[in-house]
């Protein structure tokens, strides 16, 4: 068994939050090392480039939601170019198109959620609750779309996810994307934590699962298998944990799931009121923008479908799609999140891009055969099959609404989890959320190794 140097911090994952936590400690001039299961950095931020489509290929996050000022910073740092999400959203159904007014009926519906009901109880039994006394059906439509877009944007079961939590975060900066700016960055998410990478690459150790961590106040001992099989152990003074929930929550033995000797104190509370959600993006390039051209029954008026940005039909099985407007090129992304997703995830991807694509014909009023005879290279990746994410993004269950704020609290000054998960600021399930996360981690754990100066930013 191969044995390194004790450093001042093991950090178990390379994604956006243990780059961030790496890079802070380095910066503060303290030792780290990051171990990561997979092949490259960047966890859930996957962009996929191919010589003959104009954009990155997002295949994990696309979106910058709200306010974002630790990705602000890193994008300022790196020189990236952030563009604002703007142009229309429609809603389809086999060709014929209206505008939607989404947002306004979203909102009805998520403003009247309670953020200190007692008890807690799941979005769902609140929609069955006013469905009862709210008949009329433009009520009964605002509810419709309030569950698919708490389905899609937050990949939550309705049956599962908080209403205290929903309530919490349509109020602050993540939480509500119809009343916030949105926007993407133009050279790809992998940008992001690219940069972060490129002052700890030292330090990352790809290819390493962890298996194993011995712990006892003020050291760390985590146990791993490399790619050929063999094990090597790492000693630190402090631990961050930034692997998914579904990682955390993964049985002993399954691939990737660790094991802590002894338990760490309020994780499994913290973790237990946390649920991973289900999310399915396919990515078509075609050889047209074919919403623009040639559709029977799209709209003439007013630029018709030229600033098409989302496509909504909801009730399909990809029921959001959206362009890269204001960027015109030929790509749409099909979106489906939450039960729906978790249930097609089963299938093989040559199955759930086939199942996309004729959705995607059946809402622009044309044939899966017309459309797949446009299509140029089509990509996804199956989070939840994925062993080291187990799912796309985590929410509250009922009753979990403070989970992130118990797991997100350091252990005997010794091990801290970071990771979307922890963020306790409304933007768990967001880079922003995971980037926050890593800093406030890094900060724990110069606290713990007593460094008395405020840390360099
Ligand atoms: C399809 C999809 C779309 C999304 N869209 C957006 C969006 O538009 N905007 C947005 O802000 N966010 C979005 N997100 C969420 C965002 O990607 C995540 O919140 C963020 O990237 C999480 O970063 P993290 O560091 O917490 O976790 P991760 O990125 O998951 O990093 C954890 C790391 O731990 C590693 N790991 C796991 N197990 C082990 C082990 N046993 N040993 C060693 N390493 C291990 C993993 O390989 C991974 O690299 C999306 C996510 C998905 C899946």
């Amino acid at each position: 068994m191969e044995q390194s140097e004790a450093v001042d911090a093991i950090i178990i994952g390379a994604g956006a939050a243990g780059l961030a936590a790496a890079s802070e400690l380095r910066a503060n001039g303290r030792t780290v090392v990051v171990i990561e299961a997979r092949s490259r950095v960047g966890g859930r931020i996957l962009t996929y480039r191919d010589p003959d489509v104009a954009v990155p290929i997002e295949l994990g996050a696309e979106f910058l939601h709200g306010t974002t000022p630790d990705t602000d910073t890193i994008i300022q740092r790196a020189g990236l170019t952030a563009i604002d999400v703007v142009g229309d959203s429609w809603q389809a159904r086999e060709g014929h198109f209206r505008k939607t007014g989404f947002w306004k009926k979203v909102n009805r519906v998520l403003r009247k959620l309670d953020e200190h009901r007692v008890p807690d109880r799941s979005l769902g039994d609140y929609l069955a609750e006013h469905a009862s006394r709210k008949r009329k059906s433009k009520h009964a439509r605002a509810r419709a779309l309030a569950l698919e877009f708490v389905q899609g944007f937050h990949a939550a079961d309705a049956a599962l996810v908080s209403e205290r939590w929903l309530a919490r975060v349509a109020n602050t900066s993540a939480g509500n994307p119809g009343d916030l700016r949105s926007g993407r960055l133009l050279e790809g998410y992998d940008r992001v934590t690219a940069w972060l990478a490129r002052d700890v690459f030292d330090a990352v150790e790809l290819n390493t699962v962890v298996t194993n961590v011995d712990w006892e106040r003020g050291r760390a001992t985590v146990i791993c298998r490399d790619a050929d099989g063999f094990l090597r152990t790492f000693e630190g003074s402090t631990l961050i944990v930034t692997v998914p929930v579904g990682v955390l929550k993964a049985a002993v033995g399954e691939r990737g799931a660790i094991e802590f000797r002894p338990e760490v104190p309020g994780m499994v509370e913290g973790m237990d009121g946390l649920e991973m959600g289900s999310a399915l993006r396919t990515v078509f390039a075609f050889t047209e923008r074919i919403w623009e051209h040639g559709l029977p029954r799209a709209p003439r008026k007013r630029g018709g479908l030229t600033q098409l940005s989302f496509l909504h039909s909801p009730g399909a099985n990809f029921p959001v799609w959206w362009t890269q407007f204001p960027v015109r090129t030929p790509v749409l992304v099909g979106w489906v999140g939450g039960p729906r997703a978790a249930q097609m995830s089963t299938q093989p991807d040559t199955e759930i891009e086939r199942l996309a694509l004729n959705d995607l014909a059946s809402h622009l009023g044309t044939t899966y055969e017309c459309l797949a005879g446009l299509v140029r290279g089509s990509w996804m990746h199956n989070w939840d099959s994925d062993p080291f994410s187990r799912g796309a993004y985590s929410y509250p269950a009922v009753g979990g609404s403070g989970s992130a704020r118990k797991l997100s609290r350091p252990v005997d000054q010794t091990i801290f989890f970071a990771g979307e998960a922890t963020d306790t600021e409304g933007r768990s399930g967001t880079v922003e959320g995971a980037l926050a996360s890593g800093s406030r981690a890094a900060r724990g754990v110069l606290l713990a190794l007593g460094v008395a100066s405020l840390p360099n930013q």
